[in-house]
């Protein structure tokens, strides 16, 4: 029923899966020493985060934050607020964040600067997707999944309007509908 929304599959589920194997093994040989703190992004992470920590086999911890930059708009309003923080001190803690997107990178930046303020021990960032030409500020992941082109992604985690996160692949939805939105 989702589908028919979707005017074309950028990232399949298969191609997820191959990916989210290789990184999970690059990460537990990274961190197998380092119990990390593995902290994910609300609420766009969650499918990447459950499948990049079991392919982790090394000991970490999990905790999640909630900012907000985007409200339901499918343009960057340029403003990150917290609306859920962390439950955990990240003094001397190593830590890795995982976004779905990097698009301006205004809500990466202004994490990473929190948690360096907190006192990490160090903070690395794992993202899904990443689309370069969206930059406005200077900062990059340190693991990606995979690089999109400038246009309005949704599924396995990203939505449209609280929708399609549950779509088990990244696609870009028909222009139809937004018309009726
Ligand atoms: P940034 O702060 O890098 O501009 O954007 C970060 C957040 O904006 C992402 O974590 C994501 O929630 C949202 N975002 C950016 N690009 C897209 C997109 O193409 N599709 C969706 N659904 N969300 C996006
Ligand atoms: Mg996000
Ligand atoms: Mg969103």
């Amino acid at each position: 029923m989702l589908a028919k929304d979707i005017e074309k599959v950028l990232v399949s589920r298969e191609e997820i899966n191959a990916r989210c194997k290789e990184l999970g093994e690059e990460l537990a040989a990274e961190y197998k020493d380092k119990n990390p703190l593995v902290i994910g992004v609300l609420k766009g992470s969650i499918n990447f985060m459950a499948d990049i920590c079991r392919e982790m086999d090394c000991y970490l911890e999990l905790d999640f934050m909630d900012v907000s930059s985007y409200g339901n708009a499918t343009v960057s309003s340029g403003e990150v607020k917290i609306l859920k923080d962390l439950d955990t001190n990240v003094e001397g803690r190593d830590l890795l964040i995982v976004e779905d997107i990097i698009d301006s990178g205004r809500t990466l930046a202004y994490l990473v600067d929190l948690f360096k303020y907190r006192k990490a021990n160090s903070v690395k960032i794992v993202t899904l997707l990443d689309k370069p030409e969206g930059r406005v500020v200077d900062i990059e992941a340190d693991y990606v999944g995979f690089d999109v082109p400038n246009e309005f992604v949704v599924g396995y985690g990203l939505d449209y309007m609280e929708q399609y996160r549950n779509l088990p692949y990244v696609g870009v939805l028909k222009p139809s509908v937004y018309e009726t939105n």
